[in-house]
């Protein structure tokens, strides 16, 4: 483990998961599961011999998600979900390619063993990570549950939702304000960084003080951001991989995260960092006020 682990914690976000759901859709969509290898017991939060049962013979039907957790539908009535936390990656194994099999190592604590001897590998360092099986039908009760704050990439969450969003907490931090999972879904330390600084805002503000065009710029930002970065396949400042084994392309894109002390890209000052409730936020004192 390296000090950048513990510098910028808090992967992988939307835009991380939803790549690994489309890349997983497409890989591993249609296949038979053979078996499922359980290595590390902790890591499935269902009894085991039911998950097992559940799972053995069942064909993926698809890959999806919702905040930050990967849905994978089965063709049982069954789905199961895995959440990444803060290093889990899900990558994929054929064995036609020998490069993909460096994937594999003593952090593989799940192997997903499909009918055509491809693979899927659940690791995670830190084991936080967790799967669980939960019922297809029941799935919309289980998100209302959790306390799941509504998709900022659907076409329906407008402006005005984000307006009202904002109303109910009118003393909050904007960037704790982003980064809670019960507000809005899947925007985590990086991208509220990214966000703020693409408005302008700086991270401290409290709702209340935003005004019209500002809280305006945060929403266009959110639109923009995160779809910028799924093209990007995600932001590998951690230890982040995609299905594939790859890491994410948009880390280079960065303007503010992981860049304290370095030229803002604007203005030519520095990048900034502070603590807010144990997070880090990082910006640009001149460009966000
Ligand atoms: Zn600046």
């Amino acid at each position: 483990m390296n000090i950048a682990e513990f510098l910028l914690p808090g992967m992988p976000e939307l835009p991380e998961v939803e790549t690994i759901s489309r890349q997983l859709s497409k890989l591993i969509g249609g296949k038979k599961i053979k078996e499922v290898e359980v290595r590390l017991a902790k890591m499935v939060k269902t009894p085991l011999a039911q998950f097992k049962r559940a799972l053995k013979g069942a064909k993926i039907r698809k890959v999806g998600r919702r905040a930050k957790l990967l849905v994978f539908e089965l063709d049982n009535g069954w789905s199961f979900l895995a959440h990444l936390k803060m290093t889990g990656q899900m990558v994929y194994q054929s064995t036609a390619s020998n490069k993909q099999l460096m994937a594999e190592s003593k952090h593989t604590h799940l192997v997903f063993h499909f009918s055509d001897k491809t693979r899927l590998l659940f690791n995670d360092l830190r084991q936080f990570g967790y799967i669980k099986l939960a019922d297809t039908n029941k799935l919309g009760e289980f998100f209302i549950k959790e306390g799941l704050g509504p998709e900022p990439l659907e076409k329906d969450f407008a402006l005005a939702d984000f307006e009202a969003l904002l109303a109910k907490k009118p003393k909050a931090k904007i960037k704790q304000f982003l980064m809670d999972p019960k507000t809005i879904a899947g925007i985590g330390n990086i991208y509220s960084d990214e966000i703020l600084f693409f408005a302008g805002v700086h991270p401290l503000r409290r709702n209340q003080s935003l005004k019209k065009g500002e809280i305006k710029k945060i929403y266009q930002g959110i639109k923009k951001i995160l779809p910028e970065a799924i093209r990007s396949k995600g932001t590998s400042a951690n230890n982040y991989l995609d299905a594939f084994g790859r890491k994410g392309g948009f880390l280079a894109k960065l303007k503010v995260y992981g860049r304290e002390g370095e030229n803002c890209v604007k203005c030519k000052g520095r990048v900034a960092r502070i603590k807010i409730g144990g997070r880090s936020a990082h910006f640009c004192p001149a460009c966000q006020k």
